[in-house]
C-alpha cells in the first residue's frame, strides 16, 4: 500500500466519515469562543460542549472534524515532556467522530474497525479493544461494546479487555452526562518496547511503549447524579477522539510523531541552517524537536489572534517563541530564526487551515519581532539567572524562590518556563507556586489580571426543569421562547415564570430581583461585543426595571430585573418593552463598528483583524491586530472614510444564510467568535441613493459585509457623525481605538467646543486664532528660556574670572578646582574653553555644578600633561566621582550625598600624585 501523507490521512479520516453521513465541520478557534473557563482549546470536545449540556443545538446529528487544540496550560500541561520524547505536543490535532443522539456503539465501533483495518490497512491481529467493568462494581459492565467488537470480520475475540473508571470511564465533569469508554490499541511489536528484556507490565495499558492507544470511542449515555444515582440519557451520544500525530507516525511507520512528514519541512528548514547531517541532528534531537513544535503552535496561536504578550493567552505565545528561541542557541541559531520555520509549518498546514495563509505576513513577522525583543536581554537575564543559580547551591538549597523568578521576568523578559529549564539543566528547580502568586500581586497592581468566570450552563438543569414543565402545560413550544431582537423592540404576552432567590415563585414584591420568563422576548442578549438590552416590563399595575438578559438553558432566555412598582404575578398580561432610544444608540455604534473595521483595512491593511469590541450605548471599542500605533494622518483618514460612508447614506441589509455560503462570498468572520450552521450576514451596500427606485439590492456592490448577529441600522446616514476619541495601545500587537457617533459624537464636540472657546477667552483671540496665538505665547517662551540661559552662562562666566585668581600651582601645573552654581553641561565645557585659552600648556581645571540635586562634573588636562600619565578621567575616578571620556577631557557625576567641597579638595592630591 502507498504511503499516505498527513495531509492525505486527514482527509480520508474526514471523507470516509462524510460518505457515512457526517458534516464535516470546521474546527474551532484556539481561543475558545463563549467560554471563559478554557484558556485554550484543548480537546475536540469544547467545540460541541454545549450541544451535550443541552444548551445548544445543531441542524446535524452527525459530525466529523480535526481540532486544533493546544495544552500548555492548567490541568492539561503538556509543556515539560515536550522535545524530551517523540510524542507530547503543545499544538496538536484530534481527529473526531460523533454522534448526537443519531447514532450508537455498533455504527461508531463498526466504522472505526473499517477505517483501520481497511481504508489504512492495520494488520487485525495486532489492534486490541478495551470496555469498561467497574472496579466498584456499581456501573453495569459495558457487554454491548465487547459484543460489538467480538463480532467485527477479523477480530480476534480474545483481544478484548476489560478496564476500570481510570481507563475507561468518561465524565464531563464531577456529575452530569457521562459514560463508557472504548479504546483502540495497537501492538507495535517487541522491537519497540523500551523494556524489553527487563521485567515489568507488558501489555495494552501496561508499563512500557509496545501498546499504543490509537482511539478513544466515548459513548455518553448516563446522567450521574449528586447522590450517585445513575440514569440513562434519553439521547445517546458518541464522541471519539484520535491523536492525529500518532496515526500519521502509525501509518507512515516511524517510531517518532517529529519523524512524520508533517515535520519534514520545519526540520529541513532547520538542519539548513545548522549545517547538521540527519545523523548529527538525530544525535541531539531535543532542540530539533522544540522548535518543531513551538513553532507549530507559535503559528496557529497567531493565526487566531493570539499574539506575544504579558498576560494569559498572549504569555503563552510569548513563552513558547523565546523557549524556542532559546533552544535555537543550544545548536548554534543566534539569529532569528523562527519565521522560517513557520514558513515550512504554514506550507504543510496552510491547506486545510486556511487562516495560516491568510496571516502569514502577521505570524513571521511577529516571530522575529518577539524573538529580537528577547535576543536584547536574554544574556542579562540568564547571567543573572546563574548568579542566583550559584547562590542557592553555595546555600545548599534546590529550589529557586519563585518571586525571584518573577523578577527576571518582569526585568529580562525570561519566562518562568526558560528558567525552570536552565535549573532542571543543573539538577535545580524552580518554584512556580511562588511564581504565579508573584505574577498574580504584579497584575493586580497594575490593574489586570481578571479572574476567569465562573462556568456557564450552571443553573441550566434548573431551567431545563422549568421548561419541560412550560412545555407541558403547552405554555412554550418546542423551541421554547422566541427570541426575535430584530423586529420586535415591544413584545405582548403572559408571565410565565418568576424566579427569586433561585426559586420560582408565583407571585414576586415590590424591590425583589427577579428573574422572568416571557413567551418571546425583543431583548438583545450580550454577544459579539454588543451589550444586552435594558428596558421595562410592566402588567396593569406593576413594573419591572429589566436590567439584563441572559440564555440560560436551551431554549430558555431569562429577563433579569426589578420590581418597581406593584406585585407581578405569574399568569399576568404583561408588556416587555425595549428602551428605544438606548437601543438605538447601540445600532449607530454597531454599524459604525462595521464601517471602521472597513477603514482599517484599506488604509492599515489585511492584518487589522478584530481582536476585541465593545459596542455599548455610549461609545464603541474596537481592538485589532496591528503591531504599530497609527499615525495621526491615518487615524484621520479611518475617520474620514467612516464619515464618508455615513454621508453616502449607505443600505444597511441583514440576511441570513448557510455559513459556508456566506464564507464562499467572502464575509467577514471573527476569530474566537462561535458561529452556528446558520448565521446572520451584515451588509453595507454602496450607496444607491441616486439609483433609479426600482433597482433592486443586488445590482448594488459591497462596500463591507461581515457574520453578525449584532442590531444594525437600516442605512448608515442614521449614525449622524463618527469621531475618533482614542487611539492607543491594548496589548503587545492590538490596538484599540474608541469612538463616539451619534447624540455622543455630538456632545463630545459640544464640550470640546466649549473647552476651544475658553481657551479663545483666556487668550483674547476668536477661536480661530488660537493656534496662533499659541504659537506666539510659545515663541515667547522659549526667547525667554534662551535669555535666562544666557544670563546664566554671563554669571557663570563672572564667578569664573574670580575663580581664576585663585588658581593653584601644583608642582608646575596650573590647577582650578571649582564649584559653578547654576550652571549645565554646555556652559561648563564653555568654561574649560576659556580655561584652556588662558592655559594652552601645564593647566588642569575640574569643575562641578549642583542643580535640583544632581551634580555635573567636568575636568580637562592640557595634553602636555596627558602625555606625562595624568588623565581627565583618572582624575574624576579619584576624587570619588563616576564617568569618564577622552584622556584630555572627561564628563561624570559625583554620587548623591557627596559633599562638592571635600571632592574638590582631592584634585590637588590627585595631580600630584601623577605627576612625579
Ligand atoms: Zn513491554
Ligand atoms: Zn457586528
Amino acid at each position: 500500500m502507498k504511503k499516505l501523507t498527513g495531509n492525505e490521512i486527514r482527509q480520508t479520516f474526514i471523507d470516509f466519515f462524510v460518505e457515512h453521513g457526517h458534516t464535516a465541520v470546521p474546527s474551532m478557534s484556539l481561543v475558545p469562543g463563549g467560554d471563559s473557563t478554557l484558556l485554550f482549546t484543548n480537546s475536540g470536545m469544547v467545540q460541541f460542549k454545549d450541544v451535550f449540556i443541552g444548551t445548544d443545538k445543531k441542524p446535524y446529528t452527525r459530525a466529523v472534524d480535526s481540532q486544533k487544540c493546544m495544552r500548555v496550560a492548567g490541568k492539561h500541561n503538556d509543556l515539560e515532556d515536550v522535545g524530551r520524547d517523540d510524542t507530547h505536543h503543545t499544538f496538536f490535532e484530534m481527529l473526531g467522530n460523533w454522534s448526537f443522539g443519531d447514532y450508537y456503539k455498533k455504527e461508531a465501533i463498526a466504522w472505526s474497525w473499517q477505517l483501520l483495518t481497511e481504508v489504512w490497512g492495520l494488520p487485525k491481529d495486532k489492534l486490541y479493544a478495551t470496555c469498561f467493568e467497574d472496579d466498584k462494581g456499581d456501573i453495569p459492565r459495558d457487554d454491548e461494546a465487547a459484543d460489538v467488537w467480538k463480532g467485527q470480520p477479523g477480530f480476534d475475540p480474545s483481544h478484548v479487555l476489560f478496564f476500570g473508571r481510570k481507563e475507561n470511564f468518561w465524565q464531563m465533569a464531577e456529575f452530569g452526562s457521562c459514560g463508557p469508554c472504548s479504546e483502540i490499541h495497537l501492538d507495535l511489536g517487541e522491537e519497540r518496547d523500551n523494556l524489553r528484556g527487563t521485567p515489568h507490565k507488558c501489555g495494552v495499558n501496561g508499563e512500557c511503549t509496545r501498546y499504543l492507544e490509537l482511539w478513544n470511542n466515548v459513548f455518553i449515555q448516563y446522567n450521574l447524579f449528586e447522590d450517585g444515582r445513575l440514569e440513562p440519557l434519553p439521547a445517546k451520544h458518541v464522541d471519539t477522539g484520535m491523536g492525529f500525530e500518532r496515526i500519521v507516525s502509525v501509518l507512515q511507520g516511524v517510531d517518532s510523531n517529529y519523524k512524520t512528514d508533517l515535520f519534514t519541512g520545519s526540520l529541513d528548514v532547520l538542519r539548513s541552517l545548522t549545517g547538521h547531517t540527519e545523523k548529527e541532528m538525530l544525535a541531539d534531537f531535543t532542540p530539533y524537536r522544540v522548535i518543531c513544535d513551538h513553532a507549530r503552535s507559535a503559528a496557529f496561536l497567531i493565526a487566531d489572534g493570539v499574539v506575544p504578550g504579558n498576560g494569559g493567552r498572549n504569555y503563552v505565545t510569548r513563552m513558547i517563541i523565546r523557549r524556542a528561541a532559546r533552544f535555537g542557541t543550544k545548536i548554534g541559531l543566534n539569529e532569528p530564526f523562527l519565521a522560517k520555520v513557520a514558513e515550512a509549518v504554514i506550507a504543510e498546514y496552510g491547506n486545510f487551515y486556511p487562516e495560516l495563509e491568510k496571516n502569514k505576513a502577521t505570524i513571521l513577522d511577529n516571530l522575529t519581532r518577539e524573538e529580537i525583543r528577547f535576543a536584547r536581554t536574554v544574556e542579562a537575564g540568564t547571567a543573572h539567572l546563574e548568579n542566583l543559580l550559584s547562590e542557592l547551591r553555595a546555600s545548599n538549597s534546590k529550589t529557586l524562590d519563585g518571586h525571584k523568578a518573577f523578577d527576571l521576568y518582569a526585568t529580562y523578559g525570561l519566562p518562568f518556563e526558560i528558567s525552570r529549564d536552565i535549573a532542571r539543566e543543573q539538577g535545580l528547580d524552580v518554584d512556580e507556586a511562588g511564581f504565579n502568586a508573584a505574577k498574580e500581586e504584579h497584575s493586580k497592581a497594575s490593574g489586570g489580571g481578571k479572574a476567569m468566570g465562573k462556568m456557564g450552563g450552571e443553573d441550566a438543569e434548573f431551567f431545563a426543569g422549568i421548561l419541560k414543565d412550560l412545555q407541558a402545560k403547552k405554555k412554550l413550544g418546542a423551541n421554547g421562547v422566541e427570541y426575535d431582537p430584530y423586529n420586535s423592540p415591544r413584545v405582548e404576552g403572559e408571565v410565565l415564570a418568576l424566579i427569586v432567590n433561585g426559586e420560582s415563585v408565583s407571585s414576586a414584591s415590590l424591590d425583589d430581583q427577579v428573574e422572568v420568563i416571557l413567551p418571546k422576548t425583543g431583548f438583545y442578549i450580550e454577544a459579539g461585543g454588543q451589550v444586552n438590552d435594558t428596558g421595562i416590563i410592566q402588567g396593569d399595575d406593576w413594573q419591572i426595571e429589566v436590567t439584563g438578559i441572559r440564555r440560560a438553558s436551551a431554549g430558555v432566555i431569562v429577563h433579569i430585573g426589578e420590581v418597581i412598582s406593584g406585585h407581578p404575578k405569574v399568569g399576568d398580561k404583561a408588556i416587555a418593552e425595549v428602551d428605544a432610544a438606548r437601543r438605538h444608540n447601540i445600532m449607530r455604534n454597531h454599524t459604525a463598528t462595521h464601517l471602521l473595521h472597513k477603514a482599517l483595512h484599506e488604509v492599515l491593511g489585511d492584518h487589522a483583524r478584530q481582536a476585541g469590541s465593545l459596542v455599548a450605548p455610549t461609545h464603541l471599542r474596537f481592538d485589532f491586530t496591528q503591531p504599530d500605533a497609527m499615525t495621526p494622518e491615518q487615524i484621520e483618514r479611518v475617520e474620514k472614510m467612516v464619515n464618508d460612508a455615513i454621508a453616502e447614506d449607505m443600505p444597511v441589509v441583514k440576511v441570513t444564510k448557510s455559513l459556508d455560503e456566506a464564507k464562499k462570498e467572502g464575509a467577514m468572520a471573527l476569530f474566537g467568535e462561535k458561529y452556528g450552521e446558520i448565521v446572520r450576514t451584515i451588509s453595507i451596500m454602496e450607496s444607491g441613493s441616486l439609483l433609479p427606485a426600482d433597482s433592486k439590492l443586488s445590482d448594488f456592490k459591497k462596500y463591507s459585509y461581515e457574520l453578525c448577529g449584532g442590531t444594525h441600522l437600516d442605512r448608515t446616514s442614521d449614525i449622524g457623525a463618527f469621531i475618533i476619541v482614542s487611539e492607543g495601545s491594548a496589548a503587545a500587537g492590538i490596538r484599540r481605538i474608541e469612538a463616539v457617533t451619534g447624540r455622543g459624537a455630538y456632545e463630545l464636540i459640544n464640550k470640546r467646543f466649549k473647552t476651544l472657546k475658553q481657551a479663545a477667552s483666556a487668550l483674547k483671540s476668536s477661536v480661530e486664532e488660537v493656534p496662533a496665538k499659541v504659537d506666539v505665547l510659545q515663541d515667547e517662551i522659549s526667547d525667554l528660556k534662551k535669555e535666562l540661559a544666557n544670563l546664566r552662562t554671563q554669571q557663570a562666566m563672572s564667578t569664573f574670572h574670580l575663580l581664576l585668581a585663585e588658581l593653584q600651582k601644583v608642582k608646575d601645573a596650573n590647577v582650578l578646582a571649582a564649584e559653578i552654581p547654576n550652571a549645565d553641561a554646555d556652559t561648563l565645557r564653555a568654561l574649560m574653553d576659556k580655561f584652556r585659552e588662558k592655559y594652552p600648556q601645564n593647566g588642569v581645571c575640574v569643575l562641578v555644578s549642583v542643580a535640583d540635586g544632581k551634580s555635573t562634573l567636568i575636568s580637562t588636562v592640557t595634553e602636555d600633561l596627558v602625555k606625562r600619565g595624568l588623565k581627565a578621567g583618572d582624575i574624576i575616578q579619584s576624587i570619588g566621582g563616576k564617568g569618564g571620556g577622552r584622556p584630555n577631557m572627561a564628563q561624570g557625576s559625583l554620587p548623591d550625598g557627596t559633599q562638592v567641597e571635600d571632592a574638590l579638595g582631592k584634585v590637588v592630591k590627585a595631580v600630584e600624585a601623577k605627576l612625579k
